[in-house]
C-alpha cells in the first residue's frame, strides 16, 4: 500500500476536532514529521507507466517525458519509472495475454508499486481489466483515453483519470473558415478497430455540424500508394480529415503520424486533424491539445496522489482547452490565406520572409523612405518655387537695369548726338568738296580717293557709336556667356569718351586682363562701367579741370579679374559710405539713387564682389572683382598674362577731352 495513504489513514483515526486546540497543533507537527520520515524511510516513488502503443511514438514519448519531469521534480527522494509497452494495437494482445500477464505479475511482485499510469485507450483498458491481479490496492491513473473509449468503457470507480480532448468539432470549424466553398469531407483512417472508432467519431461529428452540410465520405484502410493517388486527384473544394492509421487493409502497420507526411506531400486538398503531433508532419490545421500539456497534467495529478493530497478514487483534472493550430507553409502551398483564421491561432512552419521576420524594421524603413520622399518632394517644390522667384527677380532686375541704361544714355545724349553729328557733318563737307572737284576740270583721282577715304572713316565712326548705342539699349534677355571683359569695357568707352570730352575729363585706361574671359552678360557688364564712370564724372563736376582725371583699369588677380574705376572727385563721406549701394540713395539733385544698387545686383549675379573706398590724394575708387571663367588662374597664367600685358602696354591710352575731334 502507498505509504502516504497509509499515514493519512492513521491520521484519520485521530481527527483534530477530537483534541484540544494546542494539542491539535502538536498533532499536525507530529504528522508532518511522520510523513517526511515515512517518505524517506520508504524510498523513491515507484511508478509504472503502461503505454498502449510503441513508447517511441512521439505522442507517447512526449507524455512520458512530461510525467517523468513532474514526478522527479516533486518526489522527496526521487522517482523510479517503469515504462511497459503493451503495444496492443499492433500485436493484438489477446492471444499473448496469459503469458504476458504471468510475466508482468512476476515482474512487479518483487517490489511494491506506488502508482500505475495507463496511457491511451488500450492501456486504460488493460489497467481496468487486470490491475487487481497485478497491482492489488495500488492507485491507477488512466490518461489520454478518448471520449469514444470512455463511452463504451466506464472508468472504474477507484481510478483517477485525465481524458485527451479530441476536438473534431473545432477542427471542422477551422476547415470551414479556411475553405468557405468546400462541401466534400473525406475522413481518412486505418483498418484497426481503434482506427474504425476514430473514423466513425469524426463522421458523426461532421454530420452533426449545423454551420455546414458536409457530404461525408470515408477512405479506410487504403494502402498508402492508393491513398496518395486519390489525394492527388482532389481539389480545394474537398477537405480531408485524418484520424489514425495503425494498420492498412493489407496489414501494413504504421505509426499514425508517419502517414501524414506522405499524404500532405501529394494532396491537392487540405488535411485537417486534432492531434498536435501531426502538425509538424504536414497537417494543414486543426484544433489540438499538445501531448506535452496532457503529460504535464497527468504528472501533476500523479504527484498529488503520491503526496496524498487527493484521494485516488475518482480524482481528475479538467482537460486542457484545445487550440487552433495552423501550418502556414502548408496553407500557403495550397493557395489559401491565413487571414480568416482566429487571431489567437498558433501559427507553425511559418515560411521565412523579410516582411514576417522584420516587419517592424521594414515598416520603419518604409516610413523613413516615405518621409524622405515627402521631404525630397517638398524640397523640389521649394526649389522650383525659388527658381521661379529667382527668374522673376532676374527679369525685373534686368528690366530695371535697362531702364537705368536708358536714363544713363539720356545723360550721354548730348555728347552722343555730338559724336554722331560730327562725322555726319564731315561726310557732308567731304561730299560737297568731291562734287565741286568733279564739276571742275582739274579733278584728280588721288584727291577724290582721299576724300572718299575720309567719308568712309567718318561713316564708320558714326556707325560704331550708333551700333554701340543700339547694343546697349536693345531689349534682350539676360544671356550669360563667355565675355572678354577688356574688350567689352573698350566698347563701352566708345560711348563714354564723348561725354568725358564734353565735361573736360581725361580718361586713363589700363586694360591688363588680356583675353581672360568671365562668364557673364556683356551688356550688363558694360552697364557696370557706364554707371561707375558717370558717377565718377559727376563727382568731379566741381573740382579744378586739371584734377578731372578718370582712371579705368583691369588686372588679373587670383581666380578672377579686378576692375577699378578711380576719380579725383569729392570723395565718399562717412555717412554716404554706409548707404552707397542702397537703392534710392542719392546726393544729387536729379539723381535716382539706382546706379550703384544696379551695379551691386549685376556684380552679385556674376558671383563677384564690389567695394568703394576713398582714394589716396582725394577722390574715390570703386573696385569690382569678377571670377574668371576657367578655374583658378595659377601663377603661370598670371605670369603669362603679365608678359602679355607688358607686350600690350600701348593699349593703355589717355583720352583727352578734345583728343579726337577732327
Ligand atoms: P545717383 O547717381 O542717381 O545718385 P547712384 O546709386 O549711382 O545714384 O549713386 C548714389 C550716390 O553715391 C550718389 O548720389 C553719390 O552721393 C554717391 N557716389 C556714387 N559714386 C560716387 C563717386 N565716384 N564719388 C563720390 N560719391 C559717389
Amino acid at each position: 500500500m502507498l505509504p502516504i495513504a497509509r499515514s493519512l489513514r492513521n491520521a484519520e483515526c485521530t481527527t483534530p476536532a477530537a483534541v484540544p486546540h494546542r494539542a491539535g497543533k502538536r498533532w499536525w507537527l507530529v504528522l508532518l514529521i511522520a510523513v517526511a520520515l515515512n517518505a524517506y524511510a520508504t524510498g523513491p516513488w515507484r511508478v509504472v507507466i503502461l503505454v498502449g502503443t510503441d513508447p517511441t511514438l512521439p505522442a507517447a514519448m512526449l507524455q512520458i517525458v512530461a510525467i517523468r519531469g513532474a514526478l522527479e521534480a516533486a518526489a522527496p527522494v526521487g522517482a523510479e519509472l517503469y515504462v511497459d509497452p503493451l503495444d496492443g494495437v499492433r500485436f493484438g494482445g489477446e492471444a499473448l495475454m496469459p503469458e504476458f500477464l504471468a510475466l508482468i505479475k512476476k515482474k512487479y511482485s518483487q517490489e511494491q508499486t506506488d502508482l500505475v499510469i495507463g496511457l491511451g485507450d488500450y492501456a486504460a483498458n488493460f489497467a481496468a481489466r487486470y490491475h487487481t491481479q497485478i497491482w492489488p490496492g495500488t492507485p491507477v491513473l488512466i490518461s489520454s483515453f478518448t471520449e469514444e473509449w470512455l463511452r463504451t468503457h466506464p472508468v472504474p470507480a477507484e481510478f483517477s483519470s485525465i481524458p485527451l480532448p479530441i476536438d473534431v468539432d473545432g477542427t471542422l470549424a477551422i476547415a470551414e473558415t479556411l475553405q468557405p466553398g468546400a462541401r466534400r469531407l473525406i475522413v481518412v483512417g486505418g483498418a484497426t478497430d481503434d482506427d474504425h472508432r476514430a473514423v466513425q467519431h469524426a463522421v458523426d461529428v461532421a454530420r452533426r455540424r449545423t454551420s455546414r452540410v458536409w457530404s461525408v465520405e470515408t477512405w479506410q484502410g487504403l494502402p498508402l500508394p492508393e491513398l496518395r493517388q486519390r489525394l492527388a486527384s482532389l481539389d480545394r473544394n474537398a477537405a480531408v480529415a485524418y484520424t489514425t492509421m495503425y494498420r492498412d487493409r493489407e496489414g501494413r502497420a504504421y505509426f499514425p503520424y508517419e502517414v501524414v507526411g506522405p499524404m500532405a506531400e501529394v494532396s491537392r486538398a487540405p488535411i485537417y486533424g486534432w492531434y498536435s503531433s501531426y502538425i509538424a508532419h504536414g497537417l494543414t490545421a486543426g484544433s489540438t491539445v499538445t501531448f506535452e500539456s496532457n503529460g504535464q497534467r497527468t504528472g501533476a495529478l500523479a504527484t498529488s496522489i503520491l503526496r496524498g493530497e487527493v484521494a485516488p478514487a475518482g480524482a481528475s483534472l479538467p482537460a486542457a482547452a484545445p487550440r487552433c493550430t495552423a501550418n502556414v507553409g502548408q496553407i500557403e502551398k495550397l493557395g489559401m490565406s491565413i487571414s480568416a483564421l482566429p487571431g489567437d491561432c498558433l501559427l507553425v512552419n511559418v515560411p521565412h520572409s523579410i516582411w514576417r521576420e522584420y516587419r517592424g524594421v521594414v515598416l520603419t524603413a518604409l516610413s523613413v523612405v516615405i518621409m524622405q520622399a515627402f521631404t525630397i518632394a517638398a524640397l523640389l517644390v521649394q526649389r522650383r518655387r525659388r527658381r521661379v522667384a529667382e527668374d522673376e527677380a532676374t527679369r525685373r532686375r534686368s528690366e530695371l537695369a535697362r531702364a537705368a541704361r536708358f536714363a544713363s544714355v539720356g545723360e550721354l545724349s548730348a555728347s552722343i548726338a555730338h559724336e554722331v553729328g560730327q562725322p555726319l557733318g564731315a561726310i557732308l563737307s567731304n561730299t560737297d568738296a568731291a562734287e565741286l572737284l568733279l564739276k571742275s576740270q582739274w579733278a584728280e583721282a588721288s584727291e577724290l580717293h582721299e576724300i572718299f577715304a575720309d567719308v568712309r572713316r567718318d561713316a564708320l565712326r558714326a556707325n560704331e557709336v550708333v551700333q554701340r548705342l543700339r547694343a546697349l539699349l536693345q531689349k534682350q534677355a539676360v544671356a550669360f556667356g563667355p565675355v572678354r571683359l577688356d574688350a567689352a569695357l573698350k566698347d563701352m568707352l566708345v560711348l563714354v569718351a564723348p561725354e568725358a570730352r564734353r565735361r573736360g575729363v581725361i580718361v586713363e585706361s589700363d586694360f591688363a586682363a588680356g583675353s581672360t574671359e568671365i562668364l557673364g552678360d556683356k551688356v550688363q557688364l558694360e552697364q557696370v562701367l557706364l554707371n561707375l564712370t558717370i558717377n565718377a564724372m559727376d563727382a568731379m563736376h566741381d573740382v579744378a579741370p586739371s584734377r578731372r582725371v578718370l582712371s579705368i583699369s583691369t588686372r588679373l588677380v587670383t581666380d578672377g579679374i579686378e576692375l577699378a574705376v578711380a576719380d579725383r572727385g569729392h570723395g565718399i563721406s562717412a555717412d554716404a559710405a554706409t548707404q552707397l549701394f542702397e537703392a534710392f540713395y542719392t546726393t544729387k539733385p536729379h539723381g535716382m539713387g539706382l546706379g550703384l544698387s544696379i551695379v551691386r545686383s549685376i556684380v552679385d549675379a556674376h558671383d563677384g564682389r564690389l567695394a568703394a573706398a576713398p582714394r589716396e590724394g582725394g577722390g574715390s575708387i570703386f573696385t569690382v572683382w569678377l571670377p574668371a571663367r576657367h578655374a583658378t588662374i595659377d601663377k603661370r597664367n598670371l605670369a603669362a598674362a603679365g608678359d602679355t600685358t607688358a607686350e600690350t602696354a600701348p593699349d593703355a591710352v589717355c583720352h583727352a577731352a578734345e583728343g579726337r575731334d577732327p
